[in-house]
């Protein structure tokens, strides 16, 4: 097996570049890639380089884990820092892929009734503060073939981690300077609501109404719309289309 990313250091510590031939094969296997400039291309393959040099991938479940399924992981994930700091993705170190969905046990503790229920939840994917990015490959192909159906399991998964970076999920992510706090909560927060008041009723959202269940869920869901379908994130939530604009494209230097 060829292994020319695989924690590849220089003397220097600087990164080991991605082979061109599988970057070129990356970028041509899925139209996502399209909508980025020259440039943006150029900082995701540095992204890329860097996430695939720092994070340690694991196949789960049988899967046949390759090479350019890590190189896709690597860019996919990259994807949300590409205007925000590279350090951002630092923190944890696990990367699991299992070849589709997979099941987890899930512990809930109801902190009123003081009841702990247990039950199995079948994932696609699941972020764990300081701990392991865990995907369905399945997923993360029909995200490759079809980037624009509104659906990104490694954007949603990523979004939870900028969310963490700032202790447990709770849909702040770590801001950069150009947006303040409260202007995130004040707008996240109002879009959040309405989308409740709409599920709430059994009305038609036109965003998923898994965004609902929480506000780490929403900013999650709508980080999915803001790469994957855009012009619905718009004409559902104008102000959350445009601050996400603003967090995840751009320029790092505003
Ligand atoms: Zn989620």
């Amino acid at each position: 097996m060829r292994a020319w990313w695989r924690r590849l250091t220089t003397a220097h510590g600087a990164l080991a570049p991605i082979d061109d031939r599988a970057w070129q094969a990356l970028l041509a296997s899925s139209a996502l890639f399209d909508r980025l400039d020259a440039a943006a291309r150029t900082r995701l393959r540095k992204l890329g380089a860097r996430f695939l040099a720092r994070k340690r991938f694991s196949a789960a479940a049988g899967h046949d884990l390759d090479d350019a399924q890590r190189l896709a992981i690597a860019a996919l994930a990259s994807l949300p820092i590409l205007h925000l700091d590279e350090r951002w993705l630092d923190g944890w170190r696990e990367v699991i892929v299992y070849p589709g969905e997979f099941r987890v046990r899930r512990t809930h503790h109801d902190e009123v009734s003081g009841v702990v229920t247990e039950g199995d939840d079948e994932l696609i994917g699941e972020a764990w503060e300081h701990g392991p990015l865990v995907l369905s490959w399945a997923d993360v192909a029909t995200d490759l073939a079809h980037p624009f159906d509104g659906f990104n399991v490694v954007v949603h998964e990523i979004a939870h981690k900028l969310d963490m970076l700032e202790g447990a999920a709770d849909g702040v992510p770590r801001l950069p300077a150009r947006i303040t706090r409260r202007e995130w909560i004040t707008t996240m927060q109002a879009a959040f609501d309405r989308l409740t008041v709409v599920v709430e009723r059994g009305r038609d959202s036109l965003i998923d109404p898994y965004a609902a269940e929480s506000a780490d869920e929403f900013f999650a869901v709508v980080s999915e719309l803001h790469f994957s379908d855009p012009a619905l994130l718009e004409r559902a939530e104008p102000a959350v289309a445009k601050l996400l604009r603003r967090y995840y494209d751009a320029a790092a230097s505003t």
